[in-house]
């Protein structure tokens, strides 16, 4: 793959470095969305030939999920994202427990997105079952040995623990969690949330063991409001939407079959791509994090050297500086970046990813995340470099 030449026409800005937030939609996948248009298309429940023009689309787009996510195609539940998929995999799989008496017990990671945290803490409010945080070292990564004590303390259903965790990048020992999980408590079962791995890292090798895997099309330059939720037998899930019983009475609800092609073409492309992908972006962030380091004082690399992060992250803490502030200017200079954490009003909030990593919150306050993707190019990263320096410089409270 060679250094794309244009930045993508779904987010028309100079320099987008917001990957994590969402990832432009790929031409290719525009263009296999309006294909499928094309032609009129059913419901897929149906009898007539629009109908089994669209189930055809629907259990192709299926196959190529669940090739990408090395699964079965009877494994995967079409969903509206990786929000709806993460629900389904925590109420699903909790509900499903207490309905046959086993124990009821989630453990989920202190760095989960809102998506799995917050559901772990709502499940909890339901009677009889405890939600249990474990803790991450000061690199984010998970605690094993929480991990082993809190399986012998308590009887567990389901352990949460994220692929890579969006604010960092950081990528989480999974296997290492299935292992331990699969040793202390062979009942509960195991939800990784690859929602923003799926750019960078093989799903079908990395989530092998996992029996729950969410992933979200916009992250990975489909469309937003399409993902998947991957279930493997002998996983039991309870259904959160009820009505027709499509998708194997799991998820009810006429199924977008242009979302589901859009999401599998996105994931294939990735897939063909990706060892290219983490090359080349990954050199890219590289040298956007040395010629930041060289050019802006009191600058605190987030995620320690050594410790495995997704090739398009890059999350700094910018002493002295407010992010808000910050992320604000370097707009209004067309350079696009993240504070890492926002709630639904777009406001930042304060980060529990970093608190949970023992980030001091002096330096918390100036956390930015740069989330390079399949469209960055050498030219948005020399442009960064030129402006983001003059820019903290001009912001610093305590210089
Ligand atoms: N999980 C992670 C790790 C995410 O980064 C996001 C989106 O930011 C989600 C879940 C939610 O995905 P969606 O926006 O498709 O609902």
């Amino acid at each position: 793959m060679s250094e794309p030449t244009s930045i993508s026409t779904s987010i028309s800005t100079s320099t987008y470095l917001d990957h994590g937030a969402t990832t432009p939609l790929r031409p290719e996948v525009a263009q296999a969305m309006a294909e499928a248009r094309a032609q009129p298309l059913g419901n897929p429940t149906g009898s007539h030939r629009p109908a089994q023009h669209a189930r055809r689309l629907l259990e192709e787009a299926r196959d190529e999920v669940a090739a990408q996510l090395g699964r079965d195609p009877g494994e995967i539940i079409f969903t509206s994202g990786g929000t709806e998929s993460a629900n389904l995999a925590v109420f699903g799989a909790l509900g499903a427990a207490v309905r046959d008496g086993r124990p009821t017990g989630v453990m989920c990671s202190a760095v989960e997105h809102p998506a799995v945290r917050q559901s772990c803490l709502a499940a909890a409010q339901w009677p009889g079952v405890t939600c249990h945080e474990l803790a991450v070292d000061e690199t984010g990564s998970v605690d094993l040995d929480a991990l082993a004590a809190g399986l012998l303390q308590a009887e567990t259903a389901l352990v949460a623990v994220m692929l890579a965790n969006n604010e960092t990048g950081v990528v989480q020992p999974l296997q290492r969690v299935v292992d331990t999980v699969r040793e202390l408590a062979l009942a509960a079962r195991v939800f990784t949330d690859a929602v923003q791995a799926t750019s960078f890292l093989d799903l079908a090798g990395t989530t092998a063991g996992a029996d729950l895997v969410a992933v979200s099309a916009h992250k990975v330059g489909g469309p937003v409001g399409a993902g998947a939720l991957a279930v493997r037998p002998p996983t039991d899930l309870v259904a959160r939407q009820h009505g027709g019983g499509q998708e194997r009475e799991r998820r009810s609800g006429t199924q977008d079959v242009v979302g589901a092609v859009g999401l599998a073409v996105a994931l294939r492309l990735a897939g063909a791509e990706r060892s290219e992908a983490v090359r080349r972006v990954g050199g890219l962030r590289d040298r956007l994090a040395a010629g930041l380091a060289e050019s802006v004082a009191g600058l605190h690399r987030t995620v320690p050297a050594g410790v495995e992060v997704l090739p398009g992250h890059l999350h700094l803490c910018l002493k002295g500086v407010e992010r808000e502030e910050l992320l604000l200017a370097l707009s209004e200079q067309g350079v696009c970046a993240s504070g890492g954490s926002s709630c639904a009003s777009g406001a930042l909030e304060a980060s529990y990813v970093l608190a949970a990593m023992g980030v001091p919150e002096e330096l918390a306050r100036g956390a930015i995340r740069f989330t390079l993707g399949y469209d960055t190019t050498g030219a948005d990263i020399e442009r960064a470099l030129a402006i983001v320096p003059g820019v903290v410089a001009s912001l610093r409270h305590d210089p």
